[in-house]
């Protein structure tokens, strides 16, 4: 299986290269930002809780996260691979991925890093909220969003690089240029 650790900061352009890996390389696509908005929107029990952080751009806790990827990945029949898209965010559930795919039999291909300036993430980010409406897309939530990703989940890089997992792609230029280099990192 081909399991891919797509990372970066908000408005880094995950979502957007995740299409286009999954298109190509036929394999599953989790976004537990996508999870968690589609259960605010059918306003279910996780839906409730998960909204109190998200507007205020902090994070879930961990163990609930982690019970909901696990339950996600299990759901894929016969899978080529999956692409985890804004998971792991901390530490404890970098390591919890990694105890989850060893129970399964699998491992962590690579992890891609896409490196893109504050400024420029901080005018892609503004720009969404206002053609989207995403609501946790406004100056103050995404300046508190920037924060928790330069404390709680930036560590990861050196954590990936310890585990020969990490390849940073530059994530400024053309969307076509950058999935060229995605594409060789993966390889
Ligand atoms: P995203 O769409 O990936 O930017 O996620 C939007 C929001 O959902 C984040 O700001 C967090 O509040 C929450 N969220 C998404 N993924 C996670 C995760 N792996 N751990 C904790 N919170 C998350």
């Amino acid at each position: 299986m081909l399991n891919i650790v797509i990372f970066g900061a908000p408005g880094s352009g995950k979502g957007t290269q995740s299409e286009r890996i999954v298109e190509k390389y036929g394999i599953n696509h989790i976004s537990t930002g996508d999870v968690l908005r589609a259960e605010i929107k059918n306003n279910t029990e996780l839906g409730k809780t998960a909204k109190g952080y998200i507007d205020q751009g902090q994070l879930i806790p961990d163990s609930l996260m982690i019970d909901i990827l696990a339950s996600v990945f299990d759901s894929f029949q016969d899978s080529k691979g999956v692409i985890f898209d804004g998971f792991p965010r901390t530490i404890p559930q970098a390591e919890a991925l990694k105890v989850m795919l060893k129970e399964r039999g699998q491992d962590i291909s690579v992890m891609l890093d896409l490196d893109v300036p504050e400024e420029e993430l901080m005018t892609r980010l503004i720009k969404r909220g206002q053609e989207s409406g995403r609501a946790d897309d406004n100056e103050e939530t995404i300046k508190k969003r920037l924060v928790v990703y330069n404390t709680q989940t930036s560590p990861l890089k050196e954590f990936y690089k310890g585990e020969g997992k990490y390849k940073h792609i530059q994530g400024l230029g053309t969307m076509d240029g950058i999935f060229a280099d995605i594409c060789k990192a993966i390889g």
